[in-house]
Parts: C-alpha cells; structure tokens; sequence
C-alpha cells in the first residue's frame, strides 16, 4: 500500500509552499488508492509556535486535504507528534551507534566554537572532526554516569559517495566528505529532523517521501540511517521552490507567504489549492481549472517539473474570478456576508439583487465593501461628475433631466425594479433624449459615483423608494 505523509514543523501559518507539498503528497496517495499522513515535527523546542497545530489541522480541513491518520484522528502508528515519541528516538540513536552508525559526542560549546573559528580562519566550512568517535565504550559509559552532558552525531564515512535516485530529479549522488556528522539526539533528549524523518518514516511505513527540494541534497546522509539500520530506503519526490519572482521566494513579509494570507486577502479555498496544484505540476492537457477529485485523477509524478515555480498573483486572482463566480447566490451571500457586514446592514437589502451585480464583477472577495460602501452612505461628489461627454451629459442638462425624474419617481405606486425601469424608460421617450442622458446622471445622484455595479434603476431599486428621493433631492440642489 502507497503511504505518503505530510510533515510540517508547527512554526506559524502553514505557507504555502508547504500545503503544496501536503497537496502533493495528498494527490499522490489518494491516486494510487493509499493513505496520507499528518505527522507533527515539533522537536526544535525553540522554534514552537502556539496554536500552530491548530492551523495546520484547520488550514487541511478547509481544503479538503484529508488526512487518514494524524494527531487529531489517530491511526495504527501513532502517536503521529514528534515530542510524544521522544523515546522511540533514543532508541534508535543508541542502536546506531552499536552498529557503528553513530557516535556519543561530549565537546563543549567552547570546543566547538574553537573549532569553528579554525575552520572560517581556513576558510572551510564548519564541519565536526569527528574527536569523539576514538572515545571507547567504557570512556563513553564513565562519562554518560557522570551526568556529562552529551549529543549524539551521525558517523558519516570520510570517502566514497553516496547515490539515490529521485522521482523527478534522477539521480543524485553526493561524496561522503560534502557531509557533516550531524547531531542526531540532542542534549536535551530530542531528536533532530535528521534521526526523527527516518526513524518515523520508517514505522509509519511511508513508502514515498514528498517534500521541498532543500532536503535533496541531504537524503543522502538520511539513507546512510536506512542502510546501517538494514530497513528499505523510501522513493523520494522533491519538490521545485515555490518563488515570488526569479530571485525572491515568497516571503512572511511580502503578506504571500501563508495560505491564511490569501484567505484573508479575500481568495476562496478551493482556488488557492487549485492554483497550488499548477506551482510545478502540469497536466497532460491543458485544463486548468480542477476541483479536488479531478486534481487526484490527473495527477502524475511525470507532470513535475524540477524548475521552480513562480508565484503569479494576477493569475490566481483570474481563477479566484472564475471560482467566485460559480458560486450559487446562496453560497455567496454566505460567503460574502462578514464583507457585507462591513458597509451595509444586510437586513436592508436585497442580496440576491446585490449578489447578481457584483458577483460577476469580483476578483477577491474584500473588494465588496469598496463597491457596496455608497449604498450606506451618499459620498460627497462634485458636481463636475455630471459631465459626460460621450453621453452627452451636461451639469445643466443633468439638472434637468433630474428634476423630470424626481416626481415620476416619488408618484410610483410601487418601488420595484420592473416599475422603475418602465417609468424611465417611459419618460426617456417623452423628453425624447438617449438612455444615458437620463440614467447617467440618475446613477451618479443615487450613488455619486459614476463607477457602480449596476445601473441607475438597480441602485435605486435596492436603496428603496425614500432613500432614492432624498439622494436625488441632494442631487438637483
Ligand atoms: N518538518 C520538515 C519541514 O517542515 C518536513 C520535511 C519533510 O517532509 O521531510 O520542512
């Protein structure tokens, strides 16, 4: 059975390259007819962020990305956070260094900062001299009882080279001496990412890695584990970069880097995760626009692309267009209703009205308080408005054709749009002028504004008889 897993680290929002990956990994899984898994890396205690497990649970539900076993649902492997198999690990790391894998490790900070300064003063890169590793068992024993504090690194060989191959990168092979021997167990008892994906990825019996292209490069050292501990090597698929433009990646401070950015920017779930879904993945044609079901039926590891994916606003703002606008007026007006909230009291109006003028017209949805805000309040307007040159439209002319208006409008029996349409249309004809010569300068009046959704007699209709008449009153003042 294909097994996948989604591993974030709870360090804040869950940006967006990261749901891509649980996207991925998702889409993976649920195409081959296996399961996904959510499992909580949480071992760097220092960069924890509170309620980040929350967004992570809540940000997967949103968009569909079920996961069939996780911290908050269970499953066969768990428990699925990192901090709560804390001695799983050390299990591990000790059964490593009886195979020769790793080492205890008792330099000091000041040892080790001594030999970071040798090695920039050579102009090397840091890398452990592997002091520790002559120490023997009974040295290692004496100091472990006396309370020394103490790591545990990776003994990684000094020649040779080590080779796998990725699903979309092919073969990657790294000599031996590029690597460090990383800290596995820390002195505090934790693993790091180094011994936790392997020893995890191992039980959970994930059977394909998906992740961001940063750890290509160190899966390597990873499968040295897998190897020494004699268990089967994953498939790996790393991801392409997930960039704001060729140089920059998206960034927490550029407001794009999190999905809870873009929901609150005013995009719809479902069109962040089917844009997502196009960040360094193609299909075999060229359809864009997929619900979650499709995406799970066209995917193919083949449609990864290795280069990095440039993040294009303008084009998720066209599929948010597309996605708002096959919303039903129902689930719409659900949708739309905190934005309402913001300019208008939803009680006075006719939604499904308002629905049908601006609904069409959306790229996000925060753009409905600025279109809607006139219908609360007449803004101040300047009596050049009225000029149109087109239309034909005058200050003067306007006046007039106002004034004409006015007790058409007051006179009507009932307010409703069909009436007002007919009494314009009407009085259009009897002052023998073009349509806009009489509706230009109505929709300015009732709206002061010469850009609306929608025309003079919707306004007027959704603002209601009274507030039509009194707008219209300011109007001809
Ligand atoms: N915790 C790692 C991260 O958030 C996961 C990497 C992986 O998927 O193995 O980057």
């Amino acid at each position: 059975e294909i097994r996948t897993r989604f591993a974030p680290s709870p360090t804040g929002y869950l940006h967006i390259g990261g749901l891509r990956t649980a996207l991925y990994a998702y889409l993976f899984a649920k195409k081959n007819g296996g399961k996904f898994i959510l499992r909580i890396e949480d071992t760097d205690r220092e960069r924890l962020v509170d309620e980040a497990s929350e967004i992570i649970y809540r940000t997967l539900k949103d968009t569909g990305l079920i996961y069939d076993e996780g911290p908050d649902v269970g499953g066969e492997y768990g428990p699925y956070i990192q901090s709560e198999r804390k001695d799983i690990y050390r299990d591990y790391a000790e059964e490593l260094v009886r195979r020769g894998a790793a080492y205890y490790c008792f330099c000091t900070k000041e040892r080790l900062s001594g030999l970071r300064t040798e090695c920039e003063a050579k102009g090397e890169q840091f890398k452990y001299d592997k002091h520790c590793l002559s120490l023997t068992p009974e040295e290692v024993r004496a100091k472990v009882a006396a309370g020394e504090p103490y790591v545990i690194r990776q003994n990684i060989p000094t020649e040779g080279e080590t080779t796998y191959s990725d699903m979309v990168y092919g073969d990657v092979t790294v000599p031996n001496s590029d690597m460090e021997d990383n800290i596995l167990l820390k002195s505090d008892g934790y693993p790091t990412y180094n011994l936790a994906n392997v020893v995890d990825d191992h039980l959970m019996k994930i059977t394909h890695v998906i992740r961001g292209i940063e750890y290509l490069s160190s899966t390597p050292k990873y499968n040295l584990l897998y190897e020494a501990m004699e268990w089967d090597v994953p498939e790996y698929i790393h991801l392409p970069p997930v960039m704001r433009d060729k140089h920059a990646k998206l960034s927490k401070r550029h407001g794009d880097a999190s999905y809870e950015d873009f929901v609150e920017k005013g995009f719809l779930s479902g069109a962040i995760l089917n844009y997502i879904a196009l960040l360094g993945w193609s299909p075999s044609d060229n359809q864009e626009i997929f619900t979650l079901p499709e995406l799970v039926d066209a995917f193919d590891v083949s449609g990864i692309s290795k280069s990095p994916a440039i993040f294009d606003v303008e084009k998720l703002k066209w599929m948010n267009a597309e996605y708002i606008r096959a919303l039903s007026e129902e689930q719409f007006i659900e949708m739309a209703m905190p934005y309402f909230g913001q300019v208008i009291d939803p009680e006075k109006f006719d939604l499904p009205l308002i629905t049908r003028l601006i609904q069409p017209r959306l790229e996000v949805m925060t753009e409905i308080p600025d279109k809607l805000r006139f219908l609360s309040k007449l803004p101040d307007y300047d009596i050049s408005l009225y000029s149109h040159k087109k239309m034909k439209v005058t200050p003067e002319s306007a006046l007039v054709y106002l004034e004409a208006a006015y007790p058409v409008l007051r006179d009507l029996p009932d307010f409703t749009e069909t009436m007002i349409h007919d009494s314009m249309m009407e009085l259009v004809e009897k002052l023998g002028v073009k349509n806009g010569q009489l509706l230009y300068p109505l929709r300015v009046a009732v709206s002061g504004t010469p850009v609306t959704p929608g025309g003079a007699i919707e306004i007027a209709y959704l603002l209601g008889k009274h507030e039509t008449l009194s707008r219209l009153e300011t109007g001809i003042a």
